[in-house]
């Protein structure tokens, strides 16, 4: 009896700052973005010793005066709902009003806000600035004090009054790894304000609000990713989407580097995840993550974001239209865009690197020097030798004119599977495997939408044993295999024959390609929807009827290659997503023979 007690509101605050304050990171967090929805235009966030010792942020914000001072600390005290009607649109980045009372509930506090003056109550004595301190939710009284326009927070001993939670912080170093991962949210979200950070007395960055989100993204991450994006925009049905795509050479191997925004707020979302990673299917290895920075802008009536207490998560009201909408923009724009792989070369060359740089040249040289004498002046000129001309050789595969501008270029094949090929700007390496895929797989993809792949009769049919599981795949994929173009029947008890085998796949042997499409179907096929699994099968189609590496090619058969590659829809990626052709450009040829 009598064993149930109200808890008082400090053990409430901390019980709830254990739900939002987990480490000095969401203390920066929930801090800057109090400073957001103040308005703020500059931000400066001083950490020390990982945060552990000192959590600071400055704002320029629209500041506080003393009674909302005092108030802001106590739980659930907000200035940014009112009603409950305002829960539906919520526009802030904070609406719980919870986050100033945990933190204070479990640190050393200072505040010191000066409230921008309205412009209507433009009278002579503009209010001062006014400061509190707070130590574990023992408030001390309010003070004038003397200060600039806006609001700073200083957060100290982060946990002192819990040593359980104390320990359990890392090193400062990951700590500020921590912290640094929310900064550079926060930065990507708000372009266009000025962020510092600074950590002991150093400073990590210093962003501009003036630059571009390119040159932001540069300076979060590296010259590299930022050189290496694919810029996407398209606005449909009340969904604006602005996406900095990263080409598949900086993919990664962990989905760290896709940053999803919604209304400038940092979230994760497995159906946004879903389609980022459909999006880029066939252009990326399927172990492969993209990077991509996406900024989504949408009605806030459209989704409810008090589903989480940090916020990270929201829910969709029609999931499936954001779904959908990303996945076409985003898809639309890789399908159209040329991936080619850039080829790598040593950057500057400073004198410990010459050495190893002018090996390559002399390389390079020697390369050329044995495969095709160029005279002196005439830089990349064609020479008269082993041409292809498109609009030659197209006979049968293409009408003259598909391609465009006539094409009069030299190639070789090396090692029976390259082909070194001259390129506008430069030459391009192939890997006549990949590519050969490439054109098959979209090849068959267009005959596939546009009805059934054509077949032949095989003269004498191919048998061969089945086990039930496989004849009820093969009864349960009947449609697919009619569409292929393949035509099985019974040959006795357990036994079946290949009547027809599509054309297109004249190259792959029947019983092989069946063998291995029963495998499929049986195996990975179980869990897939028909429009994925005929991509798979497609795949497969390819990848055996294509040109092998360490196939020699005649030079009919390479300008061939050459010319369906001028039409292909996206040649610079083989259907798994592996490049096809990597570039070697001429200006970059001549930096490295120092001929600039
Ligand atoms: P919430 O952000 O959910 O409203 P908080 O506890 O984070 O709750 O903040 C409480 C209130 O204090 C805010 O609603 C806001 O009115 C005020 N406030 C907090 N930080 C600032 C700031 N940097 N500048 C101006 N006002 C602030
Ligand atoms: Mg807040």
């Amino acid at each position: 009896m009598g064993q149930i007690v109200t808890l008082d509101q400090n053990m409430v605050n901390m019980i709830a700052a254990g739900e939002v304050i987990e480490r000095p990171a969401n203390v920066v967090k929930e801090l800057m973005e109090n400073s957001i929805d103040a308005g703020a235009t500059k931000i400066t966030v001083s950490i020390e010793d990982g945060g552990r010792k000192l959590i600071s942020v400055a704002d320029d914000g629209r500041g506080m005066d003393g009674e909302d001072l005092s108030h802001a600390f106590d739980s659930h005290t907000t200035s940014k709902i009112k009603t409950t009607l305002d829960l539906r649109g919520i526009s802030t980045l904070g609406f719980r009003g919870e986050a100033l009372a945990s933190i204070a509930s479990v640190a050393q506090i200072r505040a010191v806000s000066r409230p921008v003056l309205e412009r209507s109550e433009g009278t002579e004595d503009s209010p001062g600035a006014n400061c509190i301190e707070i130590d574990c939710g023992d408030k001390g009284s309010i003070g004038p004090c003397s200060a600039d326009y806006g609001t700073t927070v200083q957060v100290r001993d982060l946990f002192y009054k819990l040593p359980a939670r104390r320990k359990f912080l890392k090193t400062a170093n990951t700590e500020m790894g921590h912290i640094s991962e929310h900064f550079t949210r926060i930065a990507l979200a708000n372009g266009n304000l000025d962020m510092t950070l600074i950590h002991n007395g150093r400073e990590l960055y210093r962003l501009s609000g003036k630059q571009d989100i390119r040159q932001r993204i540069a300076e979060l991450f590296s010259p590299e990713i930022s050189e290496n994006l694919i810029e996407s925009e398209s606005k449909e049905r009340g969904l604006h989407i602005f996406a900095l795509l990263g080409r598949p050479d900086i993919s990664r191997t962990n989905n760290k580097f896709q940053y999803v925004f919604l209304n400038g707020r940092f979230i994760r979302d497995k159906f946004i995840s879903h389609a980022i990673k459909e999006a880029y299917r066939g252009s990326l290895e399927p172990n492969r993550f993209p990077v991509i920075f996406l900024f989504i802008q949408m009605p806030y009536e459209d989704y409810d974001v008090n589903v989480h207490p940090t916020k990270i998560e929201v829910r969709f009201y029609n999931a499936n239209l954001v779904h959908s909408q990303i996945l076409g923009a985003l898809r639309e724009k890789l399908l159209g865009t040329n991936l080619e792989t850039q080829a790598k070369f040593p950057a500057a060359m400073d004198s410990a690197r010459l050495n190893r740089g002018q090996k390559i040249a002399d390389a390079m040289a020697e390369f050329f020097k044995k495969h095709k004498p160029i005279q002196s002046q005439q830089q990349f000129a064609p020479a008269p030798k082993k041409q292809f001309n498109a609009s030659r050789f197209g006979a049968g595969q293409m009408t003259e004119g598909q391609i465009g501008p006539q094409l009069q270029r030299e190639f070789l094949q090396i090692h029976d599977s390259f082909i070194v090929a001259e390129a506008d700007d430069g030459f391009v390496v192939i890997d006549q495997h990949a590519l050969h895929e490439r054109i098959i797989y979209e090849d068959l993809s267009r005959r596939i939408r546009a009805g059934k792949l054509e077949s032949q009769k095989l003269l004498i049919p191919e048998s061969f044993e089945l086990t039930d599981a496989a004849v009820d795949a093969l009864k349960a994929n009947a449609e697919l295999l009619e569409k292929l173009g393949i035509e099985l029947a019974p040959f006795g008890p357990k036994t079946y024959a290949i009547h027809a085998f599509p054309t297109i796949l004249a190259k792959a042997e029947p019983l092989d390609f069946v063998d291995d499409l029963i495998d499929l179907l049986t195996d990975k096929g179980a869990g897939l929807d028909a429009e994925r699994l005929l991509d798979e099968v497609l795949n497969m189609a390819a990848c055996k009827a294509a040109i092998k590496a360490g196939q020699k090619l005649s030079d009919s058969e390479i300008a061939h290659l050459l010319a369906d590659r001028e039409r292909a829809e996206c040649a610079s990626r083989c259907p798994h997503g592996r490049p096809t052709t990597i570039k070697f450009s001429a200006t970059d040829l001549e930096k490295q023979f120092k001929r600039t």
